[in-house]
This record gives structure tokens, sequence and C-alpha cells, in this order.
């Protein structure tokens, strides 16, 4: 873990999040800042700096995981499409690896974060 970044601290509990999926290597929360209703950041635990520091293995797991959770997301929210997002570099403002899933509807939809998170958790 490194000890200022903020995705090892939302992992390790330091800073809350919105947990939407979690298992041993990895965890999916909703973004504090979302660009739509259901903007997911999905994150291996380990810290990983970026596209090229996370080894094959890894990467495929979490597209995998990021599958299930696109559908999932799309699903319960209604969602017209997504778009899977992943910044490097000067475009990455948090330096730990994540994947963004960001839910596109074709009409604006207003939806806040508590009630995004209701709806995905089943809560
Ligand atoms: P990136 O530019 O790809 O590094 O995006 C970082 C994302 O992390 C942005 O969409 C932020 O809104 C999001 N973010 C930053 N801090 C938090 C936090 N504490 N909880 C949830 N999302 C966060
Ligand atoms: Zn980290």
């Amino acid at each position: 873990m490194k000890v200022e970044c903020i995705f090892c601290k939302i992992i390790n509990g330091e800073i809350p999040s919105k947990k939407i999926y979690e298992d041993e290597n990895v965890l999916a929360f909703l973004d504090i800042n979302p660009s739509s209703p259901g903007h997911t950041l999905v994150v291996p635990k380990r810290h990983i700096l970026d596209f090229q520091e996370i080894d094959d293995d890894d990467l495929l797991n979490l597209m995998k995981i990021c599958k299930n959770l696109s559908k999932k997301i799309v699903s319960v929210l209604d969602a017209d499409g997504y778009s899977i997002l992943q910044n490097n570099g000067i475009a990455q403002d948090v330096k730990h690896f994540h994947l963004h899933i960001i839910p596109k509807y074709s009409n604006d939809k207003t939806m806040d974060i508590d009630e995004v998170y209701k709806k995905i958790t089943n809560e």
C-alpha cells in the first residue's frame, strides 16, 4: 500500500466510499464526482501505477469484472450505453490504476449518488 494514495486509503477503509463490488483482489466504487449517474471506478487492491505497469493477468481479471459490472450498472440504471475509460500520465489524476465505467443516457438523467448506490446494491 502506498501511504499517500487516496485509492489505497479507500481500499484500506481509511476513507469512506460507496462500494459496489469487492473480492480478494479488486474493488469497485462510485466516483465521487460522477460524469453521469452510475460512474464507477474499478481498481486493483494492490497499488499499481498505470496501464503499462499492470501485469496481463491482473488486467484481464479487472476487465472481466468491469465487463460484468458494466452490464449490471447499465441494466439497473436503465442506461442507453457506456464508455470504459482509463487515463495515464498527465491525463491521470489518481496515480493508482483504475478503469472508469461511465454510463451514457439518451436523455439527460439526474440521479443523486445515494439513489444510484441503492439501486445498484439493491439496498
Ligand atoms: P483519473 O483522472 O482517471 O485519475 O480519475 C480519477 C477519478 O477519481 C476522478 O473521476 C475523481 O472524481 C475520482 N475520485 C477522486 N477521489 C475520489 C474518492 N475519494 N472517491 C471516489 N472517487 C474519487
Ligand atoms: Zn494506491
